[in-house]
């Protein structure tokens, strides 16, 4: 029986194709939200080795182990940071996706030279200006992305979003699409389990897709909390 992940696998390649893109250059992220470390397993032992989560603490209770058990794991955070999770995530994820204000963005630049370790960042950017959502007004993003890489010397490779739901999400792909290439940035996340395949075609290089993958997610408010 074919699996969810090879499912998503199999979609992703496909798309590629009639994109002309190549699937190897686009990573999918596994978003294991909420997952406990039992079903991240099964996951983990399909080969997939590039995960997805959302809040800092949740990921502290979950990875160390199952960074132990397998090797290559590519964690990267996909939600809101708080200032005062920094040195935390630092050394928890290898990509930070969220970097979208000022004051993070500071404070990344300064623990990162203080704990000797810098770690890949994307500049959120609210492709749909919800009042809302995260993420730095499409207007201010120009600035926003050379603060972070020319003043304060972050290691800035691309751009991620998460349009509006319940509308095409197309025409923000390519907003964020031209963002990226106007700052010469290479890397773009965007698409999740509805849109994923619309993202491809608009340029993703990466998708961030989680109950394609794992199945749904318990009601809000019901996430996984470690055994201690
Ligand atoms: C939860 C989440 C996803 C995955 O959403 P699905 O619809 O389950 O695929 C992707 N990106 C972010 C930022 C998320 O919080």
């Amino acid at each position: 029986m074919t699996s969810k992940l090879e499912t998503v696998l199999l979609n992703i390649h496909n798309v590629a194709e009639a994109a002309q893109h190549a699937a190897k250059e686009i990573t999918l992220v596994a978003v294991s939200k909420t997952k406990s470390p039992d079903a991240i397993t099964p996951i983990l032992d399909q080969g997939q080795r590039v995960f997805g989560e959302n809040k800092v603490q949740e990921a502290a209770e979950k990875w160390p182990a199952l960074r132990e058990k397998y090797n290559d794991i590519e964690l990267h955070l996909i939600g809101p940071l708080q200032s005062n999770k920094v040195r935390q995530a630092i050394h928890l994820f290898d990509v930070i996706e969220t970097v979208d204000r000022a004051k993070l963005a500071r404070a990344i630049a300064r623990i990162s030279a203080e704990e000797n370790k810098s770690v890949p960042c994307y500049i959120q950017i609210n492709v749909g200006r919800e009042n809302q959502k995260a993420g730095i007004d499409p207007d201010e993003a120009d600035d926003f992305i050379t603060l972070c890489r020319d003043e304060l010397k972050l290691p800035v490779q691309g751009v991620m979003c998460i349009p509006p739901a319940e509308e095409d999400p197309k025409p923000y792909f390519i907003l964020l699409k031209q963002i990226a290439a106007r700052n010469g940035l290479k890397k773009l996340s965007m698409g999740m389990s509805n849109d994923y395949q619309d993202a491809i075609l608009c340029g993703a290089t990466s998708v961030r897709v989680g109950t394609a993958i794992f199945g749904a997610r318990s009601q809000a408010g019901v996430i996984y909390h470690g055994h201690s």
